[in-house]
């Protein structure tokens, strides 16, 4: 389509009309990023488990830095859970739930960013995105905190008051906006399972499953927040995510290399 046509299109009609939308789907938007990766730190499952899980991690993370471009984010845990529950209780609304999950999130980022700081690895917020394609040519990598910047504007859940976009969306979202290579879940378990492994023996692993097979499943629990298998289906370029036990050393650096370690999830 001419460009004088689109505008004429835009311009006069409705930008919800699908037929519309439709008109705005015929190039592919562009790959900003494509040879970084996006990894998200978990937070529960990880951070907290203090320095037997992190320093490990983070060695390994240095030993990747020569060879991979990573954008790390970080989780937020049982302590914005905490938040959550007195926040909850005192009658706070989602908007400024997200708020306080924002700030544990950016807690952990300062803790993961020092941690990296002798190797001259930034810490970046969302107004500083900008600055990531510097960083990533100059030190191949970047810290920022994993909760998307939806603070008040995040949006009410179906059910209850809790944030349904938390620090997997955050991360996700980067990955899918900047068309990174891969989107890599740093977790306490091999990836997806049946059911919640720490509650049910029984569960079995799944080594790779679609986006449209998991939400058909409907599994009781799942290892990745929900609202990123439902972005996945309409994802330009996030299309896969990976799901990998960071305890184990060495699985960092196979998921990096392309490496089929634990859960990959796919659109
Ligand atoms: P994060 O710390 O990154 O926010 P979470 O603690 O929210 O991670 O989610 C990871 C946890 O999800 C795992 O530690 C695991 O106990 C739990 N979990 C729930 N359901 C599943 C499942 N179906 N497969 C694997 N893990 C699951
Ligand atoms: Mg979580």
């Amino acid at each position: 389509m001419q460009i004088e046509e689109l505008t004429r299109l835009l311009l006069t009609k409705n930008l919800e009309d699908p037929s519309v939308l439709e008109q705005t789907n015929f190039s592919n938007p562009k790959r900003i990023l494509p040879d970084a990766n996006v990894i998200k730190i978990g937070g529960q499952s990880f951070i907290d488990r203090g320095r037997k899980a992190v320093f490990p991690l983070i060695e390994e993370i240095k030993e990747n830095l020569p060879h991979h471009k990573m954008i790390i984010g970080t989780g937020a845990g049982t302590r914005a859970r905490h938040a959550y529950s007195v926040g909850v209780d005192q009658g706070m609304p989602t908007g400024v739930l997200g708020l306080l999950g924002t700030f544990v999130s950016i807690q952990n980022a300062k803790m993961i960013h020092y941690l990296l700081a002798d190797h001259g690895i930034p810490y970046i917020e969302p107004g500083g995105f900008s600055q990531l394609p510097l960083y990533l040519a100059e030190r191949n990598a970047a810290i920022f905190f994993g909760m998307p910047p939806y603070t008040y504007w995040q949006r009410s859940p179906e059910v209850g008051v809790i944030p349904p976009y938390r620090t997997d969306t955050g991360c996700y979202l980067i990955s899918e906006v900047y068309a990174t290579k891969s989107m890599i879940y740093v977790k306490d378990e091999n990836g997806l399972y049946t059911n919640d492994p720490k509650k049910d023996k029984n569960a079995k692993f799944i080594p790779e499953i679609t986006a449209e097979e998991l939400i058909e499943r409907d599994l009781q629990d799942v290892v990745v927040e929900r609202a990123v298998i439902e972005m996945m289906q309409n994802a330009k370029n996030g299309r896969k995510i990976q799901i990998i036990n960071g305890m184990v050393k060495g699985n960092l650096t196979r998921a990096l290399n392309g490496e089929h370690v634990g859960t990959i999830i796919t659109a």
